[in-house]
């Protein structure tokens, strides 16, 4: 069976991270997140994390070179050998083309899946986020809340708000989203891959999830 390219879109705060993290244990693929890629390369302090630390900072997007020059590096990595998960990847039409280039010299079945969430949500969602400055965890308000407030379940750490959820840093990254990635969609809906739009708004993550995989199922033409 062709490999499995599972594009999970939507804006900022829509859910990606955790339903690439709960269908990359129940599908077996790995997660590709070019956000925590660029984090890590910010962390590590090499000359792509000093590159891309301001416009981070400031919610813009990097350069499409750098982002997809990440992404053809990986997906041909051993942990990548039975399918994919991209989480805010691609978010421009140049970085689209160039994985539909990618893509199509490979046997991978692609797949779109569209997690639509009102903004208004999402702001109010984002603000209640919080991360580990040690371990990278993010919590939260909901399901997803630490045991206790403010402290990492992992390793006790205090909580901290993500530089780039502050509210006006959410709007940026919501107006970017916009004017730069809707026509991503456009693009994949040209090309012929499936796209499916998924509402994704005070349903639980793991009802979500399950709805993904049935999405896939039937897409690899498998019984429910
Ligand atoms: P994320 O965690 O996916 O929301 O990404 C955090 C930040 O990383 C974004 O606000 C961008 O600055 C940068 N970033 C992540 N993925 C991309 C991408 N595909 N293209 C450009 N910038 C990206």
């Amino acid at each position: 069976m062709a490999r499995l390219c599972l594009i999970l879109f939507g804006s900022p705060g829509s859910g990606k991270g955790t339903q690439a993290k709960l269908l990359k244990e129940s599908l077996g693929i790995a997660h590709i997140s070019t956000g925590d890629m660029l984090r890590e390369r910010v962390a590590s302090g090499d000359e792509v994390g000093r590159s891309v630390a301001s416009l981070m900072q400031a919610g813009e997007l990097v350069p499409d070179e750098t982002v997809n020059r990440l992404v053809e590096e990986k997906i041909d990595r051993p942990e990548c050998a039975n399918g994919f998960i991209l989480d805010g990847y691609p978010r421009t039409v140049q970085q689209a083309e160039l994985l539909a280039e990618l893509l199509v010299m490979r046997p991978i079945r692609t797949i779109v899946v569209h997690l639509v969430v009102d903004y208004n949500v999402i702001v109010a969602r984002m603000a209640g986020r919080r991360q580990c400055p040690v371990c990278g965890s993010v919590y939260g308000i909901n399901s997803s809340a630490p045991n206790t407030v403010g402290v990492c379940d992992k390793d006790g750490a205090k909580l901290a708000v993500r530089e780039d959820d502050r509210e006006e840093v959410v709007r940026e990254r919501l107006r970017a989203y916009e004017q730069q990635t809707s026509p991503v969609l456009a693009f994949f809906k040209k090309s012929g891959i499936p796209c499916w739009d998924v509402p994704a708004a005070g349903i639980p993550p793991q009802v979500i999830a399950k709805g993904i995989e049935a999405l896939i199922r039937k897409e690899r033409g498998e019984a429910a």
